[in-house]
């Protein structure tokens, strides 16, 4: 792939300094190169924004509301392409690589509904004093930067790009270095329904060309989903320079389970909560909390399931559950196993690399993990499960609360006063009552304490790209 970058309407040659090696996570095997874009091709990216914008900020709602139908469309008509690519590069599951596609699609539309809608929003508004007249301006935030991840590529790119696009902005997205192809679809469609050039900008990198696009004069704002530790780089390159961002970082979250539970349906949530794109999910919930009165008839059914998963290549077996995306991924956990060997923790099950090629762990369990270890506070971002035991709501509500992120939670109760009375208590962005990872695009996403600042998705997701004027009138 010679013309990774989608620079002002044209795809162009990396002339920075990283080579990009795009592996098959599967077999552990490289299948493309790319080289990066350098900082003044991210230069150049942000001055082909700043042009297109006064033009787009003047189309119609109804016209980008066309665009990003068109969007939808292409994503669909990509599908078989893309899902492929995901199995590939991701090695998600095709069941999981096809929900990724339908997400996509379903932000587009539903941000073209949206958009369709702002006229309406820019209305006059009531005041009690009289002799003024005032009306509301939603305006675009303007040129956006937007840095994203690889565990959801084509999802994570599609909850900032089609809001900013809706709002009227003009954007540079910078896919993750781990995952840089299945982006290129963006530029492509973008290409094929004739987007004005400087409209969307595509450039690839590591860590420099993410830090000449964070801390870029020309961005009005940044939008970027990645690690604490990257984001609080990112928030500091924002501070420099006075503006706006969103944040969507890490989360360790719980799912509190209570003895009323049928253990059957509890051990299904509980395993897809963490073992879902191999745990590779900011939303797993990691750390178990199971009431005292059901805990010795569930674990059992867990280590169970968790020994029965199908974990193998998605290319070429029947799995529930592939590899981990990428090589520093896979050392990562492996070396939380170590500590967790270290620290005398209880494997249920799992607890180590497969024997085979590839980058694959066991599903793992890990009981009575107690709160000092660092496998309960910390974000593994592998198929990692943690245990403990409670037996009144006040100490599952106190345990859940009990970490520096605040991203979801599921609680599993046939109590439904009982779970909405802990919903309302947990201190999270999205809490599940009874169903697990389930996200609708009309729902905000995002979190709390450490996990971010901002929310995607839903209205709350297009207003992160807008900005609000009022024009007042003096009647007299
Ligand atoms: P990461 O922070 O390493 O990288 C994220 C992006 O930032 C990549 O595109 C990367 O190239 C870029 N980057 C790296 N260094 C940079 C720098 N100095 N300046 C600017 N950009 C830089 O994260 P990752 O490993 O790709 O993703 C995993 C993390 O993402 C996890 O912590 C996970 O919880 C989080 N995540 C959060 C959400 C959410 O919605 N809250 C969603 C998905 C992933």
């Amino acid at each position: 792939m010679t013309t990774p970058h989608y620079i002002d309407g044209r795809w162009v040659e990396g002339q920075g300094n990283d080579c990009i090696t795009v592996h098959e996570p599967a077999l552990g095997l490289p299948f493309a190169e790319l080289m990066s874009a350098s900082t003044a091709q991210v230069d150049q990216a942000v001055a082909a924004a700043r042009r297109a914008l006064p033009a787009w900020k003047q189309t119609s709602a109804g016209e980008r509301a066309a665009l990003l139908r068109g969007f939808a469309e292409q994503l669909g008509a990509r599908r078989e392409d893309l899902i492929a690519l995901q199995m590939r590069n991701n090695g998600k599951p095709r069941h999981e690589a096809e929900i990724d596609l339908d997400d996509a699609v379903a932000t587009f539309t539903y941000y073209a509904d949206l958009a369709e809608q702002l006229p309406e929003k820019n209305r006059d508004v009531p005041l009690a004093v009289p002799g003024f007249s005032a009306r509301t301006r939603l305006e675009p935030v303007g040129v956006v930067g937007l840095i994203v991840p690889w565990n959801f590529p084509l999802v994570t790119s599609a909850w900032k790009l089609a809001p900013a696009l809706a709002a009227g902005c003009t954007v540079v997205l910078k896919p993750s270095e781990v995952t840089p192809l299945i982006e290129q679809a963006y530029g492509q469609i973008a290409e094929q329904l004739g987007l004005p050039a400087g409209v969307l900008n595509i450039v690839n990198g590591k860590a420099e060309t993410g830090a000449a696009l964070s801390g870029h004069s020309g961005l009005d704002k940044l939008s970027f989903t990645g690690s604490n530790g990257v984001g609080s780089q990112v928030m500091r390159a924002s501070a420099v320079q006075c503006r706006p961002l969103t944040l969507e970082l890490g989360g360790k979250s719980a799912i509190v389970v209570f003895d009323d539970c049928d253990v059957d349906q509890a051990v299904e949530w509980i395993v897809a909560g963490f073992t879902w794109n191999a745990g590779q999910m900011c939303s797993a919930t990691s750390r178990l909390l199971v009431q005292d009165g059901i805990a010795d008839a569930l674990l059992p059914r867990l280590q169970e399931a968790l020994e029965k998963l199908r974990v193998g290549n998605p290319l070429t077996e029947e799995v529930d559950m592939g590899p981990l995306t990428s090589q520093a991924q896979w050392l990562k956990v492996a070396g939380y196993f170590a500590t967790a060997r270290d620290e005398g923790l209880q494997c249920l099950a799992g607890g180590k690399a497969l024997d085979r090629e590839g980058w694959f762990v066991s599903p793992t369990l890990y009981v009575d993990v107690p709160q000092s270890s660092r496998l309960w506070s910390e974000e593994i971002f592998g198929p990692v499960l943690c245990a403990r035991r409670f037996s009144t709501e006040q100490q599952a509500i106190a345990q859940a609360n009990d970490s520096r992120f605040g991203l979801v939670a599921t609680v599993c109760s046939a109590d439904l006063q009982r779970a909405e009375r802990v919903a309302d208590a947990l201190e999270v962005g999205h809490v599940w009552i009874n169903s697990v990872q389930a996200v609708f695009v009309e729902t905000s996403w995002g979190g709390t304490k450490g996990s971010g600042i901002g929310r995607e998705l839903g209205p709350w997701g297009l207003s992160a790209y807008q900005s609000v004027k009022h024009v007042t009138r003096c009647l007299g």
